[in-house]
């Protein structure tokens, strides 16, 4: 624990500079070592050379030293901005090391800082997942709970958890029997409202994963509909803005466009890129899924072709919506003569794909607008989901032994659920886990 760490913190390529951090008890005599300088001064800028260790000059940096414990880690940590590219800051990082630093694993810095008590485990999760935020909304939440909010929200709940049970068993041990009936209810009634909170989190955690990730839609309709005309014409939308990485998760094609402050992901998963649509088929499977994998569906209808058995099978499809997904029904072609009609079928929005889809984009804008509550607390990980998952089976489990007047067990039950909800911020007993969950950081975090 006391070796000192070093690594480049910045992002690997060209960029005007680099920053080079290290971390533990030698982190100040390597800077004075790299630097021939007597002392820095805590928080303080100081321009000055670095040299490597045959005394040749490697770059001229800027040097910040942070006394432990007022440092990121707790440690001391010091911080060297020298010039980017590649060469410099790895010659700099190459004489840090042989000055008796050891290179960093992934997410050390930020294991340390956990460690030492700088920030717990649903901050270190906000900051690393803050890195690789993908929207303004997404990077909202993530600052919000990397100063803590999450931790507050998770204290509150295990206090109350602690306080029902603290209740429970001062009566017992007065008592000397059974716990009265009225204060039974009163308990019964405070687990309740514990478990719908945790609930209404998690319901609200699972949904709003679009706003971490991006909300993904779905362009389903038959064959020749204008799907792929469609999203063509999404991706051309603002073209400067749109992003050109073209998602290669799992086995479907992905594109991510910027609307507003949101970002969407067209999953692919109905072949929407084939240009040959002898092979494209609708595929009501193919549909299911791909309402299923999504946040949004955009179903298409033909205007200039009469309604056929295929347009009825997605309108059955809509019309169930078993899993409540936002869904635009959508007239497309409408330059051509109308021969669609079929009773019944409201749309949301009439277009011409291959000329204006201001007013779908516009729809979705305010769809996404919407589900955006940022404000609320939410969980980012599947580990953060778990922990209240069996944080709420415990109370779930508590209810029956606290009718039968089994205290030992309610009280059993109570214990698992503080200690599930503490894991959250701070899991004590799991070493494991912890170096799996600071191993997916990047390196020099
Ligand atoms: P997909 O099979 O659902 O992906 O449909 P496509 O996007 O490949 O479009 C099928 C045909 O309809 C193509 O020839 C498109 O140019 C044409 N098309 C798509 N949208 C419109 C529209 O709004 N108006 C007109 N007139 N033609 C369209
Ligand atoms: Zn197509």
């Amino acid at each position: 624990m006391n070796e000192t760490i070093a690594a480049i913190a910045t992002a690997n390529g060209i960029g005007s500079i680099a920053i080079i951090r290290l971390s533990g008890e030698k982190a100040l005599s390597i800077a004075k070592q790299l630097t021939c300088k007597e002392n820095f001064t805590p928080r303080y800028a100081t321009l000055t050379n670095i040299y490597n260790n045959e005394n040749e000059l490697i770059d001229e940096a800027i040097v910040i030293y942070f006394q432990g414990p007022y440092s990121f880690t707790a440690e001391d940590v010091v911080e060297i901005q020298c010039h980017g590219g590649f060469i410099v800051a790895q010659s700099i990082l190459r004489a840090a090391l042989k000055a008796g630093a050891r290179l960093a694993n992934a997410g050390e810095f930020s294991k340390r800082a956990f460690l030492n008590g700088r920030i717990d485990l649903s901050e270190a999760e906000a900051i690393a997942q803050l890195i690789e935020a993908k929207s303004e909304d997404a990077a909202k939440i993530l600052a919000s709970q990397m100063k803590g909010s999450l931790k507050e929200f998770i204290e509150q709940v295990r206090d109350e958890i602690i306080h029902i049970l603290a209740y429970s068993e001062v009566t017992i041990d007065y008592a000397e029997e059974d716990l009265p009936q009225d204060l039974v209810v009163q308990i019964e009634s405070k687990l309740k409202q514990l478990y719908a909170l945790l609930e209404k989190t998690l319901i609200a955690s699972k949904s709003r994963e679009g706003l971490m990730q991006g909300f993904k839609v779905a362009i389903i309709g038959k064959p020749n509909v204008g799907k792929s005309s469609l999203l063509n014409a999404l991706l051309n939308y603002n073209r400067a803005i749109v992003s050109d990485i073209a998602g290669t998760t799992r086995d479907t094609i992905e594109e991510q466009v910027r609307i507003g402050t949101h970002l969407i992901r067209i999953v692919d998963t109905a072949g929407i890129r084939e240009s040959n649509d002898e092979i494209e088929r609708i595929g009501i499977q193919r549909s299911l899924e791909a309402i299923h994998e999504s946040d949004i569906v955009i179903a298409l209808f033909d205007a200039s072709r009469v309604a056929d058995a295929q347009d009825k099978e997605i309108v059955k499809l809509i019309a169930s919506n078993k899993e409540k997904k936002e869904i635009l029904v959508v007239k497309n072609k409408i330059d051509l003569e109308e021969k669609f009609d079929l009773p019944g079928l409201t749309f949301d929005l009439a277009l011409n794909s291959k000329s204006d889809v201001t007013a779908l984009v516009k729809k979705l804008e305010e769809i996404m607008d919407r589900n955006n509550v940022s404000d609320e607390i939410m969980l980012i990980s599947e580990r953060q989901i778990s922990a209240v998952e069996t944080t709420m089976q415990n109370i779930q489990e508590a209810f029956e032994p606290l009718k039968d007047q089994e205290l030992e067990i309610f009280s059993f039950h109570l214990n698992e659920a503080v200690k599930a909800m503490a894991g959250i911020t701070r899991p004590f007993e799991n070493d494991e886990m912890l170096d799996k969950m600071f191993g997916s950081f990047c390196l020099g975090k």
